[in-house]
């Protein structure tokens, strides 16, 4: 007789090995998740700064169950409940006026269609991004990504793409030709381990953009949403992209990405198009989470400072709910991660040996003085 594998011992057999992973989550409510066997974690990790609102917020599951039984799908060819409510709300956050929003269903593919909305618009074919920057997987957003070890199995891939140093404004200049569509940048560099841009860098970027007629590409997936303290990281400086990417938050979890772009570029009929994306269901989603992540952004700045006062022995980085502390080495790292989820405290480990925190902007000042306290003792643990 057959054994009943269990859902672990199948995915080992049938799916595909693109994952290491070895803790099975079943279960979420707010801060917090529940692995198979009943044990709790407070969640620093936050689905990769995606559970904004943290698990399971029951305004967004009342807002999903509630539009599923109204409409799940209507395609493209109607107008969609919501589309054009989110659309403004999205807009409005960015504060780009006559700005447009158009929805996809990652982060990657919103990157894809600043790929091809610059070009289509500028008449350019090329691209410039930084080294470490990620802006995503799919073939067009991984052209722009710079880990070679990710990006250049896949080769050639398009658009061409030409890597700066982070920071970095002189190779920039360099960099930027007449032929160079836009340039990718992130506030804050996520994957490479929550790596902020030295101060004055945004408003550089803008002024060669302008002066070689660029676009602006703010990838705002990971610090965007909230999650810095405003809408988005570039509201801190004083510039205004061309093209804003949104993902990871926006919809508590559900996979919904976007693009906002100023006044002037948009795309026309027949141009992009996606036959899930910015669906009824995503947009419910959507706007419910831009509701909550609202009442809560004032306290944003204050709960991060929790963060970094508390782990400021071991000189922490980051904006608001976007927090890195260097571990020295890949294996301190992983040691650290371990003993945090050990002591039930999941954090994440971010390239460059880095400590990732993202927690939910729903965390409480109680969960952080946990967090901080687990992960603290980790530190000293390792040290
Ligand atoms: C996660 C991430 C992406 C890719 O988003 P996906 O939804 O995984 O495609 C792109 N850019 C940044 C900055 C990210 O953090």
């Amino acid at each position: 007789m057959e054994e009943k594998m269990s859902s672990k011992e199948l995915e080992d057999l049938y799916f595909m090995k693109a994952f290491g992973r070895d803790l099975k989550i079943v279960k979420g409510s707010g801060s917090y998740v529940w692995d198979e066997n009943g044990k709790k974690y407070l969640d620093c990790v936050a689905g990769i700064a995606v559970c904004v609102t943290g698990h399971c917020n029951p305004e967004v599951v009342d807002a999903i169950c509630n539009q599923a039984k109204e409409l799940i799908h209507i395609s493209n060819l109607y107008y969609v409940p919501n589309q054009g409510e989110l659309a403004k709300k999205v807009v409005e956050m960015t504060g780009i006026k006559g700005a447009r929003a158009f929805f996809s269903n990652s982060g990657a593919e919103a990157n894809d269609g600043a790929i091809k909305l610059a070009r289509i618009r500028t008449g350019r074919k090329n691209f410039v991004a930084f080294v470490d920057g990620f802006h995503g997987r799919t073939l067009g957003s991984l052209a722009v990504t710079h880990k070679p070890a990710i990006r250049e199995p896949f080769d050639p891939l398009e658009p061409k793409c030409t890597f700066v140093r982070y920071g970095d404004l002189n190779a920039l200049e360099k960099a930027v030709d007449e032929n160079t569509a836009g340039v990718f940048v992130e506030g804050i560099q996520g994957e490479a381990g929550i790596v902020p841009a030295p101060e004055g860098f945004y408003e550089g970027v803008r002024k060669i953009c302008d002066e070689k007629g660029a676009l602006m590409i703010c990838d705002e997936v990971q610090s965007g949403m909230g999650r810095t303290g405003k809408w988005f990281y570039y509201q801190h400086t004083g510039i205004t992209p061309d093209i804003v990417s949104i993902a990871k938050g926006i919809a508590s979890g559900l996979p919904m990405g976007a693009i906002v772009a100023r006044d002037g570029l948009t795309f026309n009929p027949g141009e992009h198009g996606s036959t899930f994306a910015g669906g009824p269901i995503l947009c419910a989603a959507a706007l419910t989470t831009i509701k909550i992540i609202e009442e809560n952004l004032p306290l944003i700045s204050e709960k991060g400072k929790m963060f970094m006062d508390g782990l400021s022995a071991y000189s922490p980085r980051g904006m608001g709910l976007m927090i890195g502390i260097p571990a020295g080495d890949e294996e301190r790292s992983h040691k650290i991660a371990e003993i945090c989820r050990k002591n039930g405290v999941l954090v994440n480990c971010a390239s460059h040996a880095t400590i990732r925190i993202v927690p939910p902007l729903t965390i409480s000042k109680e969960e952080i003085k946990e967090a901080v306290s687990v992960i603290d003792g980790a530190f000293k643990e390792t040290a």
